[in-house]
């Protein structure tokens, strides 16, 4: 059977006619920002201080990416007669964007909390070699990591927090007293 003259324009109008009236789901990037959720995969920030030169990023990386020198130094014993220690130091950390696919598992692996995920994600270059971001750009990158979200109300206190809490205690506690006591000492 033919198909009846002017049926595909009609069908073809009533689909243009239903859609205009929804809601447009495109953002007219870059003129409109997308909302991203806080914890989407942009960039990879790091946080030098709690980065101990272990390794196990470099390694575990699937793509190879992560680019790591570092040096040993001698640390002084901390009392008379100890022993003297050795630390890595840090020379050099970056990423490779132009390699790394955004799995993830450098920052599943790091067990001193050492990477974070940023939503940030403008930063392509005209040049490759400019997509391997050095420390001091993973650095800056750390600035822009959401805090994490707050935990359930009922979910057991952290331990880091309560034993950085009850120091706290016992100080305020021990300079309490020792006022306490100079108040004493200098009433006549
Ligand atoms: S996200 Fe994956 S690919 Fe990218 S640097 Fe980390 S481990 Fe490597
Ligand atoms: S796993 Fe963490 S602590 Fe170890 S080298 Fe990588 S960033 Fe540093």
């Amino acid at each position: 059977m033919s198909p009846i003259p002017g049926s595909g324009l009609a069908k073809g109008l009533a689909v243009t006619l239903r859609t205009m009236t929804k809601k447009t789901v495109t953002a007219q990037y870059p003129d409109t920002q997308p909302e991203l959720p806080p914890r989407s995969r942009g960039v990879i920030g790091l946080f030098e201080e709690n980065c101990t030169v272990c390794m196990l990023c470099a390694r575990e990386c699937p793509d190879w990416c992560i680019y790591i020198d570092s040096h040993k130094e001698t640390v002084p014993p901390a009392a008379p007669g100890g022993r003297e220690r050795s630390r890595n130091v840090l020379d050099r950390f970056a990423i490779d964007f132009s390699l790394c696919m955004y799995c993830g598992i450098c920052i599943e692996v790091c067990p001193f909390d050492a990477l974070f995920w940023s939503p940030e994600f403008e930063y392509a270059e005209t040049d490759i070699h400019e997509l391997t971001h050095e420390r001091d750009k993973l650095r800056e990158w750390m600035w822009t990591v959401p805090e994490p979200p707050a935990l359930d109300p009922g979910a057991e206190e952290p331990k880091e927090i309560a034993a950085a809490r009850k120091t706290a205690e016992k100080l305020a506690a021990q300079q309490a007293q020792q006022g306490h006591q100079s108040e004493e000492g200098g009433t006549p």
